[in-house]
C-alpha cells in the first residue's frame, strides 16, 4: 500500500470510531483483532445496505425469497460441502519477524508489484508523447512492458498449479525464487508451507469429544442448501428460482488487516440461484450483469469496479469471478459470482441419504438443479461506500470540511432539525417537526453551538439535510431544507416537509435504477 493509501486508510478508521461508525470490538481491553463493533451511525448504514440489497433481490424479483438459517448446523454438512476437508489456506512463517502470512498472497502481492512498474511505464510514456500516445500500441510493442507481461504470466501459472494441486513445496520455491522478503522485516527465513483450516469450532451441550464438535458457519450458503427443498415446497417454487439470505459467517483468517475488509466474524449477502442443468453458464452470465448493474447505482464511479476471473476454481465451481472494488489499498474482491454445479446439493444427498431434487412438471423428470451464487460481504461493501464518500473539501471562504457523502437512501440520518438559536420559540417549533417527521425517517435535533457548527456534524454523519427552523418560520410556517453537498437551501412549507424529505430519501430511488 503507497503511504496516501495507508493514510486515507487511517482517516477512515479515525474518523469512522469519532463519529460512530465502527469501533474495534473490546476496546477496553486492548481489542480483539479483526472484530469490530459498528456503532450508532454505523449500525444504521448496515441495515440500510441490507434493506437495499434484499429489496433489490426478494422484493424485486417474483421468484426469489429469503431465508434465515441458524448460525450452528449439523457437523456433517461441512463435511458433505468440503470445508473440513478443503476449507484451508497456506500458511507461512517468517523466522526472524514471527510474522505469520498465507503464501498465495505473499505471491499475490509480489505480482501486484509487477503490475504497478507497467503502470508507471504507461504513465511515464504517456507524459512523453502527448497527445499521439497510443496505449493499445505501447502495451503490444514496449519490450519492458512485455518482458513485465511475460514473468507475470509465468509466475501466475505456477501459482495455479501449486494451488489446484496443494503442492506446498512449489509454493515454498516460487516465494525463495523470487526473493520475497517479509514486508514488516525484509528478512527470507521462511517456513515450510503448512495447509490451515479456517474454521472455528465448539462444542454443542455440555460432554465435549469428537462427537459434540460443530462450526461456527463459514459461508451462509450452506444454510440454504440444506433446505432447498423445505423452500421450494413451501412456496411451490418453480426452476429457475433463488434463496437470499443475510447472515453472520465466521474464519479464523491466517492474517486479518486492513480494517473491516478481513475480520474473522463478518456478514455475508448470499443468493442461491437454482436453474436447470446445462443453463448454469447463462444464468452465471446474466447474474454477473445484474450483481455489477446494483453496485454502479450506488454511485461510487464505474471505473471503481472490474470483473476478475478466478485462476484457481474452488472444488465445487466450473465459473466463478469476482466484483473487485478499488479499495484504499486498491482492487480487492468485493463480491464473488459462483457457479456451483450441483455439487453441493449433490454431496448433501450423499451424506444424508435423502434427495434434494426438483420434480419438473413439464418433463415430468426430477433432477438435481445446478446453482448459481452470489455472495458479497456487507462488511467489505461497507468500507467501499465510506471509503468512498469520505471526502475533505476547502470551501470558497477557505475554510475546511470533512463530508461524508453517502447516497441519501443509506445514510444513517437523514435530516438533522436545527433551531437556528434557542429562543424566541424557535426550540419548541423544531421540537415539534421533529415529531411529525419521527414516524417516517430518522432524524436528529440538534440544538447546541453556532449553526455552522451543527451543518459540520452533519457533514460527518453522512446527513444529506438540514432543516432549520428560523424566525421566518414563525411568521410563514416554512423552513429551510440545506443540501449536504451542494450546500444550498431553499424554503419548504412545513405542511409539505415529510413527503418532500420522504421522496428525496427513497430508497425507490436506487431500486428504479436496476
Ligand atoms: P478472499 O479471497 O478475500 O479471502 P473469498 O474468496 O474467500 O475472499 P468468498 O468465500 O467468495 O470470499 O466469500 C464471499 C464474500 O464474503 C467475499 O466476496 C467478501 O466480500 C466476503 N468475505 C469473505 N471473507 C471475508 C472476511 N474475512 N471479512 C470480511 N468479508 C469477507
Amino acid at each position: 500500500m503507497s503511504q496516501s493509501e495507508d493514510n486515507l486508510l487511517k482517516k477512515i478508521i479515525g474518523h469512522a470510531k469519532e463519529y460512530g461508525f465502527i469501533y474495534p470490538s473490546s476496546e477496553i481491553y486492548d481489542g480483539l483483532s479483526a472484530t469490530y463493533d459498528y456503532g450508532p451511525n454505523g449500525v444504521e448504514l448496515k441495515n440500510h445496505l441490507k434493506r437495499y440489497w434484499w429489496e433489490a433481490m426478494v422484493q424485486a424479483n417474483q421468484n426469489i425469497v429469503g431465508l434465515d438459517a441458524a448460525i450452528f448446523m449439523h457437523p456433517t454438512i461441512w463435511k458433505a460441502s468440503g470445508h473440513i476437508d478443503a476449507f484451508n489456506d497456506p500458511l507461512i512463517d517468517n523466522k526472524d519477524s514471527k510474522k505469520r502470512y498465507r503464501a498465495d498472497v505473499l505471491i499475490e502481492d509480489y505480482l501486484t508489484k509487477i503490475e504497478n512498474k507497467i503502470a508507471k511505464e504507461e504513465s511515464k510514456a504517456a507524459k512523453r508523447f502527448g497527445e499521439d500516445f497510443d496505449l493499445d500500441q505501447f502495451r503490444s510493442t514496449n519490450p519492458r512492458v512485455l518482458a513485465y507481461k511475460e514473468k507475470i504470466n509465468a509466475i501466475t501459472q505456477r501459482l495455479k498449479e501449486a494451488l489446484e494441486q496443494s503442492a506446498l513445496k512449489d509454493l515454498k520455491s516460487l516465494i525463495e525464487e523470487l526473493g520475497i522478503a517479509d514486508p514488516v522485516s525484509g528478512s527470507k527465513n521462511w517456513t515450510d508451507v503448512r495447509q490451515f483450516n479456517l474454521m472455528f469450532s465448539t462444542e454443542l451441550g455440555s460432554l465435549s469429544g469428537a462427537s459434540n464438535k460443530i462450526y461456527l458457519r463459514p459461508e451462509t450458503a450452506q444454510g440454504i442448501f440444506v433446505n432447498f427443498l423445505n423452500v421450494q415446497k413451501s412456496g411451490r417454487m418453480r426452476i429457475p428460482f433463488g434463496i437470499a439470505q443475510i447472515g453472520k459467517a465466521f474464519r479464523n483468517e491466517i492474517i486479518a488487516r486492513q480494517f473491516i475488509f478481513r475480520m474473522r466474524e463478518f456478514e455475508q449477502m448470499e443468493m442461491q440461484y437454482f436453474v436447470k442443468p446445462g443453463e448454469e453458464l447463462d444464468w452465471y452470465q446474466h447474474w454477473k450483469e445484474k450483481r455489477m448493474k446494483w453496485h454502479q447505482t450506488l454511485g461510487l464511479g464505474q471505473d471503481n469496479y472490474r470483473f476478475h476471473d478466478h485462476l484457481n476454481l474452488a472444488h465445487y465451481a466450473n465459473a466463478a469471478c469476482d466484483i473487485e472494488y478499488q479499495f484504499p489499498m486498491g482492487f480487492k474482491e468485493l463480491e464473488g459470482i459462483h457457479s456451483r454445479t450441483d455439487f453441493d446439493l449433490k454431496a448433501h444427498e450423499q451424506h444424508s441419504g435423502k434427495k434434494l431434487q426438483f420434480f419438473d412438471p413439464i418433463e415430468n423428470k426430477s433432477y438435481v438443479p445446478f446453482v448459481i451464487e452470489t455472495s458479497i460481504g456487507l462488511d467489505r461493501l461497507f468500507l467501499a461506500l465510506l471509503s468512498n464518500c469520505y471526502t475533505e473539501e476547502t470551501l470558497a471562504d477557505g475554510s475546511q470540511r470533512t463530508v461524508v457523502k453517502l447516497p441519501a437512501p443509506l445514510a444513517p440520518i437523514k435530516a438533522a432539525i436545527l433551531p437556528l438559536v434557542n429562543k424566541d420559540g424557535l426550540s419548541e417549533k423544531a421540537q415539534e417537526l421533529f415529531e411529525q417527521l419521527k414516524f417516517h425517517l430518522l432524524c436528529q435535533y440538534d440544538s447546541k453551538d453556532a449553526i455552522g457548527r451543527r451543518y459540520r456534524r452533519q457533514d460527518a454523519i453522512g446527513t444529506p439535510y438540514c432543516v432549520t427552523v428560523d424566525h421566518q418560520t414563525l411568521e410563514d410556517n416554512t423552513v429551510t431544507i440545506r443540501d449536504r453537498d451542494s450546500m444550498e437551501q431553499e424554503r419548504v412549507s412545513v405542511t409539505s416537509l415529510t413527503s418532500v424529505l420522504q421522496e428525496k430519501c427513497s430508497m425507490v430511488q436506487l431500486l428504479k435504477q436496476l
